[in-house]
């Protein structure tokens, strides 16, 4: 068992701690909730402990199917032991149907299905607000190395994206976008790190079009718990 040693990243959602392993950190799962880039901000207990499970769950789902992830297994309700690698600042967003800032930005009617699942970039970088890039920015701020790099997580993109369309429909749940996060490991290889949770997805219930994700939080659409919750019991139906 990895033994917790000093804090070495404290993000908006997750604390990232050494271990006596140095290939080996425990990311510690907050019950913070930030939106619009923290400016809007709130605790609910028991947030980050849902989180840790779902998004247990969703890896297990993409490890069994092929996806090479960073999670080596949950220690306990807010903990989980990870791979460590080299993040590559990048958001990595996958969208299905038009809403948030898709369509503030272009126009589509919030809602629209759109033709091929639509990856998009933006450049983790909070004082620039993350903006968003294109393949060509993301090789000039050596964000990743090679055009390689840039096809290999987009086809990782979307093969997560397929995967995951498929179980959430059977289990009632639109899976309208997300952001995935991605790393370079020791051997070189690109693989799916940080977390993928109600926070960093959007999921409509497909009956009634509930909104049952982070939308609850940034639009105060209801209680956020409740919501991440449902995820959960969807997941393990
Ligand atoms: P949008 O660009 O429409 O705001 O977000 C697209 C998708 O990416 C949504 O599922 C949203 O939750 C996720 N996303 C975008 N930016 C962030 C971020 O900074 N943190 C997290 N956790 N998710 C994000």
């Amino acid at each position: 068992m990895a033994t917790k040693k000093e804090l070495i990243y404290e993000g908006k959602g997750k604390k990232m701690w050494a271990t006596d392993d140095p290939n080996l950190l425990i990311a510690e799962f907050k019950d913070d909730l930030t939106a619009f880039n923290g400016v809007k901000k709130a605790q609910e207990a028991g947030k980050g402990a849902l989180n840790n499970t779902i998004s247990t769950q969703i890896f297990g789902l993409l490890e069994s199917k092929g996806i090479k992830t960073a999670l080596v297994e949950k220690l306990s309700d807010t903990e989980q032991l990870v791979r460590k690698c080299q993040i590559v600042p990048l958001e990595v967003i996958v969208r299905n149907v038009a809403t948030g800032s898709l369509s503030k930005r272009l126009g589509i009617k919030e809602g629209t299905n759109l033709p091929f699942a639509l990856v998009e970039f933006c450049y983790k970088n909070d004082e620039l607000g993350d903006p968003l890039i294109n393949d060509e920015h993301c090789l000039i701020l050596n964000a990743v190395k090679t055009e390689q790099d840039i096809d290999r997580i987009k086809h990782m993109a979307r093969q997560i994206n397929t995967i995951m369309y498929e179980f959430f429909e059977q289990k009632g749940l639109r899976l309208v976008d997300f952001k995935v996060e991605f790393g370079v490991d020791s051997e070189g290889s690109i693989i799916l790190a940080d977390e993928i949770s109600p926070d960093s997805c959007r999921f409509w219930d497909i009956k009634s079009g509930q909104k049952l994700d982070k939308d609850v939080f940034r639009q105060n659409l209801g209680n956020v718990k409740v919501a991440y919750e449902e995820v959960l019991r969807r997941i393990l139906s």
